[in-house]
């Protein structure tokens, strides 16, 4: 089969969040699986480009249809780590792509809706003709809807649209004039509540309403949260919808690429280590310590655990309870370590706050900002790592915790409850359970599972140790999601 996938992250080399581990692992499988892959991506000026090799232009000029004018594109072809990543950059005042950073600007929809037409321009133009086309999030959930009503009878009958829903909260909210700058044009017929006219707003269009709508197959990326977008607010009002495609849409619990994330052979961390090397896992304790200068333990002196939040800092993330954690922990004689960072203002400032008022602590280091580096560090060197989130459609964290043998401790929500079970309270057999959970939103709560685990910690180390081997040995890699989503781009084939 030959997949296009059209997205707006890509990891290494254009990531903020598991969208881009998610674009880059699943085609990774995919064509070990002896597909052929192909990535688009918007051509930033802030990517990494220390991850893309044999960057060449390919089409110089791919004039894209706008408005009543065209934008000339060029469009670059590299590898990222072996994917085959085409990368578009359009020439024009708007400069979308060249601002510093990847999201966060007043014309959002009008960028992505851009590159989401100059995608599907591109593959008509350069006669490349996919059987699937996959595509990601609100940012080009367009995608869909341009293809049936623009591009399908230009040459693009195959195709087929598989569409991913990595987080319901940004759905994509623009006025009539996006209509207009696309070709789409026809706002009576798309402000049809049937099509993308949004729910709440009837001047609005919702991109990602259109994906429902149009896609052949919908998909959210774990089967918990598919279920809690139907029946709970957690669907950000797109429920109804989903209820009406529901037998196009399924929960597929995402992947994580276990040659990216691979303490036996990761060049970022200090010593590799594989399940049951207790001296090279606690190594890179030491090491992270060294690292961020956290007090280091001497003969006699009384031992620590070490418990680390990697994140966004976002409400989602449930930012009251990341900080009860870190109080908590330090209280309890441990020690934590937080590596994220906010495009909210107000959200980061609470975080500098923070760390100017523990600056003193030898036993905490609140790093602000994104480090992919770093993260590596963190999930080999830490005991624990706790993901309080408000809501999670999967969660990528807990699963690489799992994989570094940190333990997890989780609130029970989308993909941390299909992923994490209890060491006290889960149904499973006790050799299947593999981290600590709760289930409400307030700190006691969160106390209750992270104060378990400390425990647990301090008082039988050995059954730590048992349950951290427990969760080296789940398989959350892309190996079964990879064949599930196989089955669903048959299932879709013309
Ligand atoms: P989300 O997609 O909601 O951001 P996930 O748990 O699905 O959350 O994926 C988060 C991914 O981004 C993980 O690979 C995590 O390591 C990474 N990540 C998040 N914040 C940072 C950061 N500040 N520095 C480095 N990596 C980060």
């Amino acid at each position: 089969m030959f997949i296009t996938m059209i997205a707006s992250e890509c990891a290494p080399v254009a990531k903020v969040g598991g969208l881009g581990d998610v674009v880059y692992g699943l085609s990774r499988e995919l064509e070990i699986r002896g597909n052929a892959v192909e990535i688009i991506l918007p051509k930033y000026d802030c990517m990494r480009y220390d991850h893309i090799w044999d960057l060449q232009v390919t089409h110089p000029d791919l004039w894209v249809p706008w408005l009543n004018y065209h934008v000339r594109c060029t469009v670059w072809f590299g590898f990222v780590h072996g994917r085959k990543c085409f990368f578009i950059e359009p020439h024009s005042h708007d400069n979308f792509f060249n601002r510093g950073s990847y999201y966060g600007f007043v014309d959002e929809h009008m960028r992505f809706a851009f590159f989401t037409k100059a995608a599907l321009e591109f593959l008509l133009q350069s006669g490349k003709r996919p059987d699937i086309i996959h595509t990601h999030d609100w940012q080009t959930a367009l995608a869909p809807v341009m293809l049936y009503d623009l591009y399908q009878h230009g040459g693009m009958e195959k195709a087929r649209v598989c569409h991913t829903i990595h987080n319901f909260k940004h759905q994509g909210i623009a006025g009539e004039n996006v209509l207009w700058f696309t070709g789409l044009g026809r706002p009576e017929y798309y402000f049809h509540k049937d099509r993308l006219g949004d729910d709440f707003n009837p001047s609005a269009i919702n991109y990602m309403k259109g994906a429902v709508v149009y896609a052949n197959f919908v998909t959210t990326v774990s089967p918990r949260h598919a279920w809690e977008v139907r029946h709970t607010d957690w669907g950000y009002g797109l429920g109804h919808t989903l209820h009406l495609h529901q037998e196009k849409f399924g929960g597929v619990l995402n992947g994580l690429d276990y040659d990216m994330w691979n303490p036996g052979n990761d060049p970022y961390i200090d010593t590799p280590y594989e399940a049951g090397d207790y001296a090279g896992k606690q190594a890179n304790k030491q090491a992270l310590r060294k690292k961020l200068w956290l007090r280091e333990e001497e003969t006699g002196e009384t031992k620590r655990p070490l418990v680390a939040y990697v994140g966004r800092l976002d409400a989602q993330k449930g930012v009251h309870l990341i900080k009860h954690a870190i109080r908590y922990t330090l209280a309890r004689g441990g020690q934590f370590v937080l590596l994220g960072s906010s495009p909210e203002m107000g959200i980061n400032a609470e975080f500098w706050q923070l760390k100017h008022e523990l600056n003193d602590d030898p036993n905490c280091h609140l790093e602000i900002g994104y480090d992919e580096e770093l993260a590596h560090m963190i999930y080999a060197g830490a005991d624990m790592l706790v993901v309080p989130s408000m809501f999670e459609p999967c969660g990528l964290t807990q699963m690489i915790a799992l994989r570094y043998g940190s333990l997890p401790v989780v609130r029970a929500v989308g993909g941390l409850a299909d992923t994490v079970f209890d060491y006290e309270q889960s149904e499973l057999p006790r050799e299947q359970r593999n981290g600590f959970v709760f289930h409400e939103t307030h700190e006691p709560a969160l106390e209750s599972a992270l104060g378990r685990a400390i425990d647990l910690w301090y008082e039988k180390p050995a059954a730590f140790r048992e349950l951290i081997a427990n969760g080296m040995a789940y398989d959350y890699s892309w190996n079964q999601p990879g064949q599930h989503y196989l089955d669903i781009y048959q299932h879709i084939q013309a």
